[in-house]
């Protein structure tokens, strides 16, 4: 019978596996002093006393030439199975090809036969030990230390555990933030708010528990569920909100749901759980929708999206980008006359076929590629202006444009002015479009590279004037030579009475600061008219053509409009 007392409990369990009788003995005097022994003669006989032992095994010491099951196999087995891949083995061996073989194994180390002396056994296991355990010490303080579930890191561990112990249970990934959680802190202060998140942390322990899952917490007010398929995640909140007023007495808090449906466990967890989140995140302003699930369309835009980044690097060098032109036609006389092109990309796949830069521009935006793409179309457009100064003897100016995020690149006016001489055009043949919205913020770096663009004899287009939040402060400060007119302006004009009043109010101060103002987006004659009334000074449209490769392009050079 086994003594069970107190020192014996603190004992570690060390498990001997060995068919020579006379060395299990040797190894078992060596160690019994601090350590309480179990043996087994082969591989089946070790998983039998893993198996049954009433306390976690430490380390195993394990001998490679054994009957019945030898040490490479049992290793094998150990490290297949999650519950003990994590026992440190020390190998016996007596040769240094194995060695090797079983350190390749997940081994922790070797002892040589004949053994080493006593000290230096006991150090090694001593020291494979302390390692293994500490690495579970790491992994114990994983646990939120205010509402004690798991954090973020154990909770994705623990749910590919799960996928594996249950492949063929149906699971939901679900995120779940607190609403406003900030204001909440502000009016009732910080131990309040703590107080909810352990109550909320409470009730998702029990809900995750009765649905066979676990519950985290992943960052602030982010909670995150494992749990069995559900149909019904309105009762679901209704049950939550039920027991945090009868029991905690709260009614003042609600939630924001994320799904990801079963579906595809195929994906990481990590992914799953991003877009858990993401989805969650899409309805933070919403106030009628308490829940959102990633659906397969938005599994198949992700897909497509992924599948465009990733595709990116090739395309440029394919040169699957095209540069298309529209022209810029100047109203003010009598004659309508071509006086610009705006250069606008598309990409040509091999594949998807032809892909409008509305689906492609904010992904780039995104992951900094833009800035590659935006120097290849820039380079395009300023060869392209010096072919037609070739072929037809006249400079058309080309107004490329320019993304905010090329607006964080302190060499950018270096850059843009490079690639305008080295293709033997001049600065001002090229006109930069940028963005309303990058004026938003780090204004004075802005106004740096606008006015050093300008010194350089860039001209400096508004575009989409309106669209954002851009203040007449913004155009008091800035100097620039031109307004655009953001397209939903025109498109609206005469839906509505006071966007008619502004599309003209809009004219009066470019008039006034002395800068040309543009319409784009026109489409219809009335349009045209209208704008011409109001003196704007060039308009851009479907009217007059929409965006074309470069040799179709070249009818504008003869025709009128
Ligand atoms: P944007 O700069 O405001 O360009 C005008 C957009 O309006 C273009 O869409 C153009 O094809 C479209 N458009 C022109 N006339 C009409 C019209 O009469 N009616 C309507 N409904 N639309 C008209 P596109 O080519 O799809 O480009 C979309 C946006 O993508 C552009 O908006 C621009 O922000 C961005 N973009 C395009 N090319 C580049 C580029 O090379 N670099 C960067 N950074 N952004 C680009
Ligand atoms: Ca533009
Ligand atoms: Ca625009």
């Amino acid at each position: 019978m086994r003594n069970n007392n107190i020192i014996n409990k603190l004992k570690r369990y060390v498990l001997i596996v060995e068919d020579e009788i006379i060395n299990q003995e040797i190894l078992k005097e060596i160690l019994s002093k601090d350590y309480e022994i179990l043996t087994a003669g082969n591989g089946i006989e070790a998983l039998h006393v893993i198996e049954t032992s009433i306390a976690p095994i430490s380390l195993i010491l394990l001998d490679l030439n054994m009957p019945l099951m030898d040490g490479f196999t049992l290793l094998k087995e150990l490290k297949k199975d999650e519950k003990n891949k994590n026992i440190p083995v020390i190998v016996l061996t007596s040769d240094k090809g194995s060695e090797l073989e079983a350190l390749n194994l997940g081994a922790a180390d070797f002892i040589t036969k004949p053994y080493d002396l006593k000290e230096i056994i006991i150090a090694r296991v001593n020291k494979s030990i302390e390692l293994s355990e500490k690495r579970i010490i790491v992994n114990a303080e994983e646990r939120d230390g205010l509402t004690d579930v798991y954090n973020k890191h154990i909770f994705t561990e623990y749910v590919s555990r799960i996928d594996n112990y249950r492949p063929d249970a149906i699971m939901d990934m679900v995120v779940f933030n607190i609403t406003r959680f900030h204001l909440y802190n502000e009016l009732y202060g910080k131990e309040a708010g703590d107080n909810v998140l352990v109550y909320v942390a409470n009730i998702l322990k029990d809900l995750a528990r009765e649905n066979d899952g676990i519950v985290a917490r992943i960052q602030g007010d982010y909670f995150a569920l494992y749990i069995n398929h559900q149909d019904d995640y309105d009762a679901l909140l209704n049950n939550i909100y039920a027991i945090l007023k009868d029991k905690y007495n709260v009614s003042n808090v609600t939630f924001r749901l994320g799904i990801y449906r079963a579906e595809s466990t195929k994906d990481s967890v990590d992914l799953r759980l991003e877009r858990a989140k993401k989805v969650c995140d899409e309805i933070r302003k919403s106030n009628n929708k308490f829940f959102n699930i990633y659906s397969e369309e938005d599994q198949k835009t992700q897909l497509f999206k992924e599948r465009l980044n990733h595709d990116f690097n090739k395309a440029i060098i394919n040169k699957e980008f095209k540069v298309f032109y529209q022209p810029k036609v100047n109203i003010v006389g009598d004659k309508y006359v071509l006086s610009s092109t705006e250069a606008l990309v598309r990409w040509i796949h091999p594949e998807l076929g032809f892909i409008s830069p509305g689906m492609f521009i904010p992904l780039f935006e995104e992951n900094g590629n833009i800035r590659i793409l935006d120097r290849y179309v820039w380079r395009e457009a300023a060869n392209q202006i010096r072919e037609w100064k070739e072929k037809f003897n006249v400079t058309l100016p080309v107004s490329v444009n320019v993304s905010r995020v090329d607006m964080f690149d302190a060499d950018i006016v270096n850059t843009i002015n490079n690639i305008v001489l080295e293709s033997g055009i001049s600065p001002s043949d090229i006109y930069l479009e940028i963005t309303e919205s990058a004026y938003n913020n780090e204004t004075d770096q802005i106004i740096g590279i606008i006015n050093g663009l300008r010194e350089k004899g860039f001209r400096i287009e508004i575009d989409d004037f309106g669209s954002g939040y851009s203040s007449l402060n913004t155009l008091a400060t800035l100097s620039f030579d031109v307004l655009k007119l953001d397209m939903k302006f025109v498109k609206d004009m005469f839906k509505n009475e006071k966007t008619l009043k502004m599309v003209g109010i809009v004219s009066d101060i470019a008039k006034y600061l002395n800068v040309i103002i543009v319409a784009e987006g026109v489409e219809t004659v009335e349009q045209l008219n209208k704008l011409k009334e109001m003196k704007y000074d060039i308009v851009q449209g479907y009217y007059f053509s929409k965006p074309v490769n470069s040799v179709e392009f070249e009818q504008f050079f003869k025709k009128e409009f």
